[in-house]
């Protein structure tokens, strides 16, 4: 945090409290290089609404991304890390069309990732999110897959 007074990137905090009813915590710093103080506010990000396909909206949550991908892709090999790592990027592409993402959005993007990963564990969630009527759907998708991207 640059001091404003003379733009050093070096100051200590010396107050530290909530504010805006507890969604805010507004700290007074002090720059250690002219001593001159001044404010800070530390406060949440937005969180990214996600629209349901039956038009209710609830948070975004990286845990129902971890939990949705672990069961297409149980049984397989994938580490915590890689895990981790598809959430962190799923919960990036949702800020990025934030405020709001629709859950047809998040799973095409899941699925672009998983068939990176894993072409089975693809056609699981596939299964899932796409809601196949019949096998039909089901031939279509493998197809899509042999044909690559
Ligand atoms: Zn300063």
């Amino acid at each position: 945090m640059h001091c404003p007074f003379c733009g050093v990137d070096d100051s200590r905090v010396v107050d530290s409290r909530p504010a805006e009813s507890g969604n805010a915590i507004r700290r007074r710093r002090e720059c250690e290089a002219c001593g001159n103080r001044f404010t800070t506010y530390e406060r949440r990000e937005h969180a990214v609404v996600v629209r349901k396909r039956d038009g209710r909206a609830e948070p975004f949550s990286s845990a129902k991304v971890i939990s949705g991908v672990s069961r297409a892709m149980a049984g397989r090999e994938l580490t915590a890390e890689t895990l981790d790592h598809l959430a962190r990027s799923i919960e990036a592409f949702a800020e990025e069309q934030g405020p709001e993402v629709s859950t047809e959005e998040i799973g095409r993007r899941v699925l672009e990732a998983l068939r990176l990963l894993d072409e089975a564990a693809y056609l699981r969630f596939a299964s899932v999110h796409k809601e196949f009527e019949g096998a039909s759907d089901f031939g279509r998708e493998v197809a899509a897959l042999e044909e690559g991207p």
